[in-house]
């Protein structure tokens, strides 16, 4: 017998999958319906939204809020009405019948509804030395790593909203933050945009994509390819941050529910996935939006279809 066999089996009506703006607004939502959900944090508590240094577009906090402090504040609120939050992850799921069973690195859980909140992880740039460079140089997180970065040079990749906020934040402690980018325009809007191009610690490198991070024990450069010319130059640089996407964290569920060809899950309006009592909210099933406040509102959402799916099952 495995010690698997000896996982203790336990029934929930409605357990929760991640535990960011999505996963928590389900919760507080479910909870205030009676329902005592189990959220079960997955790996990063409170989201990605948690590793941002300040939330400054989530209506209610005029001057900004601490992206931890706002994962937090979800939490409490949740758990003020009866949602319980559990730091455990799930490692399968087989929803092949009901109840659906969940399965985590010590317990195993039969439940009537599911709702899968477990958004997105940064991409990888997939070049040499990415790998072997993370957490001495590389990183996908400023407000975890930027103060480490003090009086450095450092790189930023991508030209999204992502790269370019993260790119000014980091500006608070490093010398210069180098943004290097594959075409010749930002993807970031203008407001980000105009305050990049304004702020002096900051310079862009176009038309240019990052193919390999050197270094001896910690980044050292980074080897640049002119994407028009083929050219190549060695960036001597203390840190490279990496903004250039997400990608959904679906493993779990390939085979089980339907997914989109970027491997996002599949929901109707009323976050209904293609089994029944299985909802799903936030990054996880949004490519476009990708906001604290677009994803509360669909966990709230699902949090609301859940209680209906529910109750009319108790009817
Ligand atoms: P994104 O908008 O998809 O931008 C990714 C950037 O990385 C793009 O500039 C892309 O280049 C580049 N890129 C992708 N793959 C690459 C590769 N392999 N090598 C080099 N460069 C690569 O992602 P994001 O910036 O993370 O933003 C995601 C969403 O969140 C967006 O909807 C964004 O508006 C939102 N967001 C909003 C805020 C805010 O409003 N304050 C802050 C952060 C994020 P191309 O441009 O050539 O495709």
């Amino acid at each position: 017998m495995t010690p698997e066999d000896n996982k203790p089996t336990l029934k929930r009506d409605l357990i929760i999958l991640g535990s960011g703006p999505a996963g928590l607004s389900a919760a507080l939502y479910a909870a205030r319906a009676e329902l005592k959900p189990l959220v079960l944090t997955g790996m990063t508590l409170h989201g990605q939204a948690s590793t941002t240094d300040t939330v400054e577009n989530y209506p209610g906090f005029p001057e900004g809020v601490g992206g931890e402090e706002l994962g937090q504040l979800f939490q409490t609120q949740a758990e003020r009405f009866g949602a319980e939050v559990e730091m455990d992850q799930a490692t399968s799921v087989d929803l092949s019948k009901q109840p659906y069973i969940i399965e985590t690195y010590g317990k195993k859980y039969l439940a009537t509804s599911l709702i899968i909140t477990t958004g997105a992880d940064p991409k990888k740039l997939n070049v040499p030395g990415e790998k072997e460079f993370t957490g001495r140089g590389v990183s996908y997180c400023a407000t975890c790593d930027g103060w480490f970065f003090k009086n450095k040079d450092i790189v930023v990749v991508g030209g999204g909203d992502s790269a370019i906020e993260e790119g000014l934040f980091l500006t608070r402690f490093a010398n210069t933050v180098t943004i290097i980018h594959r075409r010749d325009e930002l993807r970031a809007g203008a407001i980000l945009a105009k305050r990049a191009n304004e702020n002096p610690k900051i310079k862009f490198i176009w038309n240019t994509v990052v193919t390999e991070i050197q270094g001896d024990s910690a980044v050292k450069s980074v080897l640049l390819k002119n994407v028009n010319t083929g050219e190549e130059v060695v960036h001597p640089t203390d840190g490279i941050f990496i903004f250039i996407g997400h990608r959904p964290n679906s493993d779990l569920f390939k085979g089980q529910l339907k997914l989109d060809e970027h491997g996002y899950l599949v929901t109707n309006k009323y976050m209904e996935t293609d089994l029944p009592g299985v909802y799903a909210a936030g990054e996880i099933t949004d490519p476009d939006f990708r906001q604290v406040i677009t994803s509360a509102g669909m966990g709230a959402a699902a949090g609301i279809q859940a209680t209906r799916y529910l109750g009319k099952l108790e009817e």
